[in-house]
């Protein structure tokens, strides 16, 4: 029945993470409208979901009266993060960046059909002002809410990315503690929904078929590795975990994301003993340090097999629109214990 289904209002979409999260969730859901500022975002986006009504748009310019003839039942969001950011100023409320998010919080009263709300934003979020502001705008119109720190890896990933994640229902109480809990595992016993669970290992995460100027593309440069070998993240096929991938990952060195050794078969420790030697990095050439590739990196964070970027994105746009986006096994978990 086509009333029944739901419409999601997906905001601050990126590349459609929230999309994929909604499609694995398998809720029967209908994107409706689809909203980003980013151009190049707004490519890739529409590149995947041709059918999406998606708008380049400011999300300021979005008015009640415009969202309600849409008839929303869910809105999922990822406003933007910096003004939050360990990294950055922390000017919280005062950030210009965070002005469409105040305007959201103006616009929610007078939303007629909107029940739902699942938003993900960075760790740092619940200690800001514009938590407090977020909350408190919920509770005025009738919404009760949950909120979650979580990483891929509670589902087995072998990939950090801890988020702040909230999820918020109207006049039904749902939260599985009191308001100011902050949960940081999904709910065990609450919730008799299938949570699905990664691979463990990086190895069915990695591309298969390597061809040699493929490798050559990714490998990383003498120089890099001369001058930045003793921060870098170095992880092995067989391992479990990896750091988050942010969107400056090969673009800076520090903390941006885990570098590979492409040839297990070689000696990590004997290499790099040989290379502290003489400092000659030409030692660890065998190894094939490699970036992880956009698409290892887009399986790391549940994109499905059929997402791809359109030829003309550049290796540097896709690792920063993956950087920005989000886990969708992890969204899509939390999709359904706000549906339950
Ligand atoms: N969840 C998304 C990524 C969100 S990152 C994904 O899966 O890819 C935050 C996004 O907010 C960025 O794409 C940025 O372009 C967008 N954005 C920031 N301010 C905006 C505004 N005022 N109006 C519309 N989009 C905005």
């Amino acid at each position: 029945m086509e009333e029944t289904k739901l419409r999601i209002l997906e905001l601050y979409s990126g590349i459609g993470g929230m999309h994929y999260a909604a499609e694995l969730a398998n809720i029967g859901a209908e994107v409706v409208f689809s909203v980003d500022i980013n151009t190049s975002a707004n490519e890739v986006y529409r590149h995947n979901f041709k059918q999406t009504n998606q708008q380049s748009r400011n999300i300021e310019s979005l008015s009640a009266n415009e969202i309600n003839k849409l008839k929303p039942n869910v809105i999922m969001m990822s406003p933007p993060c910096q003004p939050f950011t360990r990294v950055g100023l922390k000017l919280d409320v005062e950030d210009s960046r965070c002005s469409s998010f105040l305007h959201l919080l103006d616009v929610l009263p007078h939303l007629e059909t909107v029940s739902l709300v699942l938003m993900e934003n960075v760790v740092g979020f619940e200690t800001s002002e514009m938590r407090n502001a977020f909350t408190k705008a919920l509770k005025s119109c009738g919404f009760y809410f949950q909120e979650f720190l979580l990483s891929p890896v509670s589902l087995q990933i072998p990939n950090s990315r801890n988020r702040y994640y909230l999820i918020a229902k109207k006049f039904t109480n749902f939260a599985f503690g009191t308001e100011t809990d902050i949960m940081t595992a999904f709910p065990s016993n609450s919730c008799d929904i299938t949570i699905p669970v990664g691979q463990k290992t990086l190895e069915p995460y990695l591309e298969k078929n390597f061809a040699d100027e493929e490798l050559a593309r990714y490998l990383l440069p003498a120089k890099t590795l001369m001058k930045y070998w003793r921060i870098l993240d170095v992880r092995q096929r067989s391992d479990i975990s990896s750091c988050c991938f942010t969107k400056a990952y090969t673009h800076y060195a520090e903390g941006t994301g885990s570098v590979l050794q492409h040839d297990s078969n070689e000696s990590f420790q004997e290499k790099f003993a040989d290379f502290e030697k003489d400092g000659n990095v030409a030692h660890l050439e065998p190894l094939q340090l490699r970036y992880f590739t956009p698409r290892e990196i887009a399986n790391l964070m549940g994109f499905p097999a059929h997402f791809s970027f359109p030829e003309n994105t550049s290796l540097r746009t896709r690792y920063r629109l993956l950087g920005n986006s989000l886990n969708v096994l992890v969204v899509s978990s939390l999709l359904k214990i706000l549906l339950k």
